[in-house]
């Protein structure tokens, strides 16, 4: 191929330098792919593959795309985890042969994308970048759209798997890191899933160079010293904040000025929610398929997607600062009034992504319908400031201080940009008439010259006779006379020949040619003119981009505290009490999601603990009785109270907790190669190493995954420790079929027993899904059953087999390890067995202590038919 055309030439050589991407090459009105990105993308994107050199010993294998249509193509090549190149022409196509100068303006990866085809409006785009270096790692997260960057670092010896639990939770789309990491990231990512696809992009180590990139963040921002954003002289975070800017700016080719600032992420100031928290407390992905069953899908009331971006943050992090909490808390009341409301909602329902647009002014991609949508942004702020202005709340009052109407901005964009834009502006149009002199004096040659030719037109069908005579257009010719075959020997002798059809002869004259180059010479520099005005604007408008970001960021804000108070208002939520002390008092509870979805009636219930009397909540029940959903809807309230909004509730007055930690429901972990069980003790290992007396643990049915006695085993043990543990002793509700768990009550002092309750009446169930202070006295698990339509044959055979069980429970229990002796069990009585073994031991140890030879026929009669009866 080397050897072929200089064009294909060229391609190689923006290929070579563009390692690990589809290269899409500017052709015309086509971007071409060849080779392997060729059979690739033809194969991806169920397009024809051709061949350049068709009849060559070596053609080249090709596929092209429109290039209007595109972005659609890009889309999904970036949605499969691909890079695109975007390969441009640099100048203008001259006459001649002459190669035009090719270089690629942008990469889009699955990190970086900005294009609005390309993002959903209600999620952001992460980019992430981490790092390990000796017993500390490192995460930054940046999305390129808002320019919202974080980071957080992590010391320790788990200092890794907690950055890793960190990166999940903001399921970035494209994840960074130096290829010295190769090695842990392959292991750490091995067959996982995020919650949602992403791409791992190995870098060079130059990428995280600490002292470069410190120099490369304080130009960006604009700084002398980092001190302002906690990072200075911190290598892990400079090195990873650093490598996704630099990535950012490279795949760009901008300086993304947006990107105007970073913000340390503390778990001291937010209440940490692990990824497996997120997931089975379903926040923001629901566990089935419904995509409205999560708590984001009850809460997303907001009419922008930038509030929905902020909605989806406040809830992933929500806050620990009460005085936070309560500015949030103010302002959501204030906004119950629908007037107030009503109206900000709809003023905010006509505003576009500001930080978004922000975002392409930045990158260099806005175009002039961008413009025109930052514009009519800011004409609506006037308005919404109004409202807020009245506002009693301080948080309000302080977001509208920020909101900047910059009308300068607004004039200026109403005045230069038409009111209907072409997309690209070298489609002309693109500059509204009265905003620039030199401009409408060239548009009105041109305009003239028309008309003149028009009239010229008209003259010369009168002087030729021919009325079929016609004036055109076209880009290679320019403008030409057209006559039919027919009508040549009418042809008057000044005409000059410039090309000959199958039915018809071209011709011009000197009058038109020099109409002609004053029109196309006019037409030339009013686009060169309107590319100039329009830079111009851009850039003034760009200028601002600090105001244009805080009015952004202040709008999604206020839009996420009107959701927050048109949910309190629609599902008749109460503001709840946060206080510094360890009592959690919930009366009248619901849970958030379920009462939404439910076909009846949501039965509310109450709830007290604390860190003393009240610190373990053992929950008994039968299935389908309301446990899990009792378990969520407080971790839920906590969650919502902290994020400030308001929560399903009478009355609830709610401590603040540092975490939640659940461990809900058996959850295979088939992709990673763990079992069941393996990932339930794993994650109950997590919670007992990390949780604090602030904490927040909720426990679901631990120890189910294995056989009954193991299980019951640790299930008792963990709640002993949960109880006892000075340093981990956290708030915990403990819901569990194991009915021995109650014991827990008469010997330890914080540990209450509750139960949700349930009547079988007819040979029925019927769930009362009310929480009381009690144990269950029986599971119902057979009536389930038989709900569940299991055949009567063996519903009645499970009810001897229960029967029998009972017995030989109570007397193994008794005779081993009694649940008021279980703090010490014996362990070769836990090991490995199930019921029906320890119950068969039972009688394999009767008979071998049985001695037949001092036993009349009549007692050997007997004891048979014991052992018998009990044999199981
Ligand atoms: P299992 O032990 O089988 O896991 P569970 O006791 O955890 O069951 P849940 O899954 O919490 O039971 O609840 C079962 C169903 O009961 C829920 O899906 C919901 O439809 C209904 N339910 C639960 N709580 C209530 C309530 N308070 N009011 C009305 N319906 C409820």
């Amino acid at each position: 191929m080397e050897n072929t055309t200089p064009m294909l030439r060229q391609y190689l050589e923006i290929k070579e330098k563009h390692p690990g991407t589809i290269l899409f090459f500017r052709l015309g009105d086509f971007y071409e792919m060849f080779n392997e990105d060729a059979i690739l993308a033809s194969k991806e994107l169920e397009i024809t593959l051709t061949a350049r050199h068709k009849d060559s010993p070596n053609p080249i294998p090709m596929c092209g795309v429109p290039h209007h249509s595109a972005a659609g193509y890009i889309s999904r090549l970036v949605r499969k985890g691909f890079r695109v190149a975007i390969c441009e022409q640099a100048e203008e196509a001259g006459k001649g042969t002459k190669l035009v100068r090719r270089e690629v303006v942008r990469i889009i990866t699955p990190g970086t994308v900005i294009d609005s085809q390309l993002l959903d409006p209600r999620e952001s785009v992460f980019l992430a970048t981490i790092d390990a270096r000796g017993d500390k790692s490192a995460l930054a997260v940046l999305d390129l759209s808002t320019g919202e960057f974080l980071c957080t670092e992590s010391e320790g010896a788990d200092a890794w798997q907690k950055i890793v639990d960190q990166l999940r939770s903001f399921q970035p789309r494209e994840i960074l890191y130096a290829t010295a990491l190769e090695a842990l990231v392959a292991d750490t990512f091995r067959g996982d899933a995020l919650g949602g696809t992403y791409t791992l992009t190995p870098l060079d180590s130059d990428f995280f160079d600490a002292d470069a990139n410190e120099l490369l963040l304080k130009k960006q921002f604009g700084v002398k010293e980092l001190s302002a954003f906690e990072i200075d002289g911190r290598k892990s975070l400079l090195s990873v904040a650093g490598a996704a800017l630099r990535y950012a700016r490279e795949t760009q080719r901008e300086s993304a000025d947006h990107i105007d600032g970073i913000k340390l992420l503390k778990s001291e100031d937010f209440l940490v929610l692990d990824p497996v928290t997120l997931r089975n407390l379903e926040i923001l992905q629901p566990i089935g398929e419904s995509k409205r069953r999560t708590l984001m899908g009850v809460l997303d009331e907001t009419v922008t997607g930038m509030g929905s971006r902020t909605l989806r943050s406040w809830l992933t992090r929500p806050l620990l600062d009460i005085r936070e909490i309560s500015g949030r808390q103010d302002a959501v009341d204030f906004l119950r009034d629908s007037i107030v409301r009503d109206g900000l909602r709809s003023s905010l329902a006509d505003i576009y992504d500001l930080e978004r647009l922000v975002g392409r002014l930045n990158l260099g991609v806005a175009n002039a319908r961008d413009l025109l949508a930052l514009g009519r942004t800011l004409r609506q702020t006037p308005v919404i400031k109004q409202i807020m202005a009245r506002s009693t709340s301080s948080l309000l009052r302080d977001l509208e201080t920020k909101i900047d109407p910059l009308p300068d901005l607004v004039q200026l964009i109403e005045n230069a940009i038409s009111d209907e834009p072409p997309i690209n502006i070298g489609e002309g149009g693109t500059i509204r008439g009265g905003f620039d002199s030199d401009l409408d004096q060239l548009r009105s040659i041109s305009n003239s010259g028309k008309q003149v030719i028009a009239r010229f037109e008209e003259d010369e069908r009168i002087r030729t006779g021919i009325s079929s005579l016609k004036v055109k257009f076209n880009n290679v010719f320019g403008y030409f006379i057209e006559i039919s075959k027919s009508n040549l020997a009418k042809v008057p002798d000044d005409y000059v020949r410039k090309q000959t059809l199958a039915n018809a002869e071209r011709f011009t004259t000197p009058d038109l040619k020099e109409w002609e180059q004053k029109v196309l010479g006019a037409e030339e520099r009013i686009l060169q003119l309107e590319i100039e005005i329009f830079n111009r604007v851009r850039n003034t408008v760009r200028e601002r981009t600090n105001s244009l970001i805080t009015t952004a960021r202040s709008l999604a804000a206020t839009d996420a505290l009107c959701a927050f108070a048109e949910v309190a208002v629609s599902r008749r939520y109460t503001r709840p009490e946060l206080h510094p002390g360890d009592a959690l008092d919930i009366k009248g509870g619901r849970h958030p999601v379920v009462e939404v979805f439910l076909d009846g009636d949501f039965v509310p219930n109450d709830v007290s603990m604390n860190n003393s009397s009240d610190r373990l909540i053992i929950l008994t029940g039968p299935n389908m009785g309301g446990k899990s959903t009792i378990l969520r809807q407080i971790a839920l309230m906590q969650v919502m109270a902290q994020a400030g909004c308001f929560v399903p509730a009478e009355i609830a007055r709610l401590p603040i907790v540092d975490r939640v930690w659940t461990r809900v429901g058996a959850s295979d972990d088939l992709a990673s190669g763990r079992s069941t069980f393996m990932v339930e003790m794993t994650e109950t290992a997590t919670i007992l190493l990390n949780a604090t007396p602030r904490s927040l643990v909720l426990l679901d049915e631990i120890g189910r995954g294995t056989s009954t006695f193991d299980g019951l085993s640790i299930a008792w043990a963990v709640a002993e420790f949960m109880h006892n543990s000075a340093e981990h002793s956290a708030k915990t509700i403990f819901a569990t079929h194991y009915h021995e768990l109650t014991e827990l009550e008469s010997l330890l002092p914080g540990v209450k027993n509750y139960e949700v309750t349930a009547k079988e009446s007819g040979g029925r169930v019927v769930f009362l899904h009310r929480m009381q202070r009690g144990k269950a006295s029986q599971s119902y698990g057979i009536a389930v059953a038989k709900l569940a339509g299991i055949p009567q044959s063996v519903i009645d055979r499970a009810k001897e087999v229960l029967a029998r069980l009972e017995e030989y429970e109570l007397a193994v229990l008794s005779s081993g390890i009694a649940p008021s002796q279980m703090t010490a069990p014996k362990p070769k009585t836990v090991a490995q067995m199930s019921l029906f073994g320890i119950a068969n031991e039972a009688v394999i140890d009767d008979l071998r202590n049985f001695n037949p030879s001092n036993a009349s026929a009549d007692e050997l009669r007997e004891f048979l038919n014991m052992l018998q009866r009990r044999i199981v």
